[in-house]
């Protein structure tokens, strides 16, 4: 169906350079074989190894996907109430925290942590994400099944206190990094309290020590709101491994999410709807997402003068000529607009842009129209069709060929990874104002990334152990991590 492509696109690789499997249904996920048309063209491609990691991961989920005779076994290990070793199939089981940005950018570091371990990933999807997002390995699936024997995910058995979390059975001497399976009873799972309140035992996790003891468990039970994968990359044994599946460091996001994330017809309804309608006919396309953060309030005022100081700056956008009607110049039609698409929760900072250039000409003569899909003024994430909103405007924002997201955000995270995009980043305001930076890596930055060298024992600073993981350009604390 080549009617929702912009007709300024040749059709792309419908399946992103082998990243997809052929093996889907076209109709039951369109934006599957859709968004590629939309994007900007990626000079990356993802490589070989990774694509035939992805089909043999494919296979593995097969096998084991749930209520398979192997997923059944695993099951009844899970009953008998201790682990063993590590059985024919193996899972680590998503659970959620924070809002969407959150969310996936954890699910995706789950998914690399699982590709690395050959374990299967299965989520314990939230009410307020059912059914948003499109069954990404074909002929299984990966939500947890309601037949699942433990019912209380969401309860403080899987949360940081939990008696049964790694860190607290650490600090309670039930397990200990060096113990394996062959020595020891091990309880029927584990639970890896990884958010960004994880405290220091739960952050053991990150010890490449630690991670011989997770393979003596078939179930892993992993929540998080952050980025781990940087963390991934500190650690020795999955050294070879990441370098082939990803010689060029900064696209684990880009690929993964193009691979994992596919919104299901009902969300990508509203994308395409609303490309169609404002964006499609551009001869350029600015993103621009404002992100104000409610424990950390910022003064509209300020915060409109970071984003148009920002923009005007970099020559995002052009400026405006001060006289309202005089020299009018007009192009005389058939030159195509820029389009500026505004997300925001609030409605102020589209409606000061739209009005700035409707009250006056641009100094390049172009035609700026400026958009915004919703503001529904706060953060909802219990609530469906918020989110379904969040999602979609996180792809409309990926397709920006220039992007300005706010520090910080884990929502702009998303639109700079899916869309391959090194954004301009606006930074909050304070006594100085800082001047808006370009990212230098489209990757997502792991906020509270651990200090603590396990060899060492002691802290020491993460950005300098290797070149291709630093410090993040968004922050105003150093302890953050990412790719480059
Ligand atoms: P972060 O808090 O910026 O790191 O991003 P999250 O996505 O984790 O949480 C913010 C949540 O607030 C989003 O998931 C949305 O529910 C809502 N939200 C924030 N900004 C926007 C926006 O620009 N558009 C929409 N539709 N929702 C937003």
């Amino acid at each position: 169906n080549c009617s929702l492509a912009s007709p300024m696109e040749p059709a792309k690789d419908k399946l992103i350079g082998g990243l997809l499997s052929p093996g889907f249904d076209e109709p039951s996920c369109l934006s599957r074989y859709q968004s590629a048309q939309f994007w900007k063209s990626s000079n990356h491609t993802p490589s070989p190894y990774l694509l035939q990691k992805l089909r043999s991961y494919e296979a593995l989920h097969k096998r084991c996907g749930p209520h398979t005779d192997l997923y059944n076994k695993s099951i009844d290990q899970l009953r008998s109430n201790r682990s063993t070793g590590p059985l024919e199939c193996n899972y680590v089981v998503w659970l959620q925290s924070g809002g969407l940005g959150n969310r996936l950018i954890s699910l995706i570091s789950t998914f690399l942590y699982a590709i690395l371990n050959n374990r299967v990933l299965l989520l314990s999807v939230p009410d307020d994400l059912h059914d948003m997002f499109c069954e990404p390995f074909p002929g299984t699936s990966w939500a947890l099944p309601s037949d699942f024997p433990i019912k209380k995910l969401e309860t403080q058995d899987f949360y940081g206190r939990s008696p049964q979390s790694y860190g607290n059975l650490l600090k309670n001497k039930v397990i200990s990094n060096g113990m394996d399976a062959t020595h020891a009873s091990l309880p029927a799972y584990l639970y890896l309290h990884l958010t960004h309140d994880a405290d220091d035992s739960d952050k053991m996790f990150y010890c490449e020590d630690a991670q011989p003891l997770f393979r003596s468990f078939p179930w892993l039970f992993l929540r998080s709101n952050q980025y781990f994968t940087p963390s991934l990359f500190l650690m020795s044994q999955y050294n070879d491994e990441l370098q082939k599946l990803f010689p060029e460091k900064e696209t684990v996001f880009h690929h993964l999410s193009r691979y994992l994330l596919h919104p299901a017809n009902s969300v990508w309804g509203y994308v395409t709807r609303y490309y169609e309608a404002y964006l499609a006919n551009a001869k350029e396309r600015v993103g621009i997402q404002v992100r104000i953060f409610p424990n950390a309030p910022v003064k509209f005022e300020l915060m409109l003068d970071q984003v148009i100081n920002c923009t005007l700056k970099e020559k995002i956008l052009p400026d405006i000529k001060v006289e309202v009607a005089a020299n009018l110049t007009t192009t005389g039609g058939g030159v195509k607009p820029k389009a500026v698409l505004v997300t925001s929760l609030q409605t102020g900072y589209f409606e000061k842009l739209r009005n700035m250039y409707y009250e006056h000409s641009s100094i390049t003569g172009d035609a700026i129209g400026v958009y915004q899909p919703s503001h529904e003024e706060r953060q909802r994430t219990e609530n469906q069709n918020h989110n379904t909103k969040a999602l979609a405007e996180m792809y409309l924002l990926s397709f920006s060929d220039v992007l300005v997201t706010s520090a910080f955000s884990t929502f702009g995270y998303v639109a700079q990874g899916l869309g391959g995009l090194r954004p301009w980043i606006v930074l909050r305001p304070d006594n100085q104002n800082p001047p808006c930076r370009q990212a230098l890596s489209m990757e997502p930055c792991f906020h509270f990334a651990p200090a603590y060298d396990c060899k060492a024992g002691r802290n020491i600073d993460k950005g300098t152990v290797v070149p291709h993981v630093k410090h993040c350009e968004d922050l105003d604390f150093h302890w953050g991590l990412k790719l480059f």
